[in-house]
């Protein structure tokens, strides 16, 4: 198995790494934010309730948040070759809880991808995607509430995870395929992994 987190504060370009990386390594892809935005549009007891949560910017507990990422695992992702977690974790309960959800499972984190951005662009590209796709979340207040809860919350897993030796840094800004390539040579020198366009 491959499994891998994909790190970086909201606007990062997780999302879009993270299509690159199911597509070339052959993984299922979570992101705990499409689960909760597909809750709220179906208006389930859980997305009404995240709904609160996510319009301020802030971070669904993290009970909730772990459950329901068990609960995609064992119905969605069992028998994934790997997963790619993107949006979680998110702290360091979060952290610590994947650790033991993987482990239950037989198996690990790989590694963690770390996509660095300096924040005035993180701010320009989430405003650019608000217009672009009408995503609720991203106007600039909301941002700026993210970004709050970004630094404070969950910046700290790098701390964490470079203590694990499981961080790999990415610059994050510039072209999405150069970005991809250091991402893919990072996993390859970390893990032995290789992507299927260089099989
Ligand atoms: P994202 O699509 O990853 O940017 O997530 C959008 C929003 O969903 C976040 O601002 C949080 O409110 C919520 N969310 C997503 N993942 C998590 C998580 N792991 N822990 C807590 N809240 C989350």
């Amino acid at each position: 198995m491959l499994n891998l987190v994909l790190f970086g504060a909201p606007g990062s370009g997780k999302g879009t790494q993270s299509a690159k990386l199911i597509d070339q390594y052959g993984l299922y892809h979570i992101s705990t934010g499409e689960v909760l935005r597909d809750h709220i549009a179906r208006k389930t007891p859980l997305g009404i309730t995240a709904e609160k949560y996510i319009s301020k910017g802030h971070l669904i507990p993290d009970e909730l948040i772990i459950d329901l990422l068990e609960e995609v695992i064992d119905n969605e992702a069992k028998d994934a070759k790997g997963i790619v977690f993107d949006g979680f974790p998110r702290t360091i309960p979060q952290a610590e809880a994947l650790k033991g959800i993987l482990d239950k499972r037989g198996t690990k984190l790989h590694a963690v991808v770390g996509l660095e951005v300096p924040e005035e662009e993180l701010i320009e590209r989430m405003i650019n995607r608000g217009k672009q796709t009408g995503r609720a979340d991203d106007n600039l207040e909301t941002i700026k509430n993210r970004l709050e809860v970004y630094h404070n919350q969950t910046h700290p897993l790098k701390e964490f995870y470079l203590k694990e030796g499981q961080y790999l840094p990415i610059n994050g800004s510039g072209n999405v395929e150069d970005i991809f390539d250091a991402i893919a040579e990072g996993i390859e020198s970390a893990t032995g992994e290789v992507r299927r366009s260089r099989k």
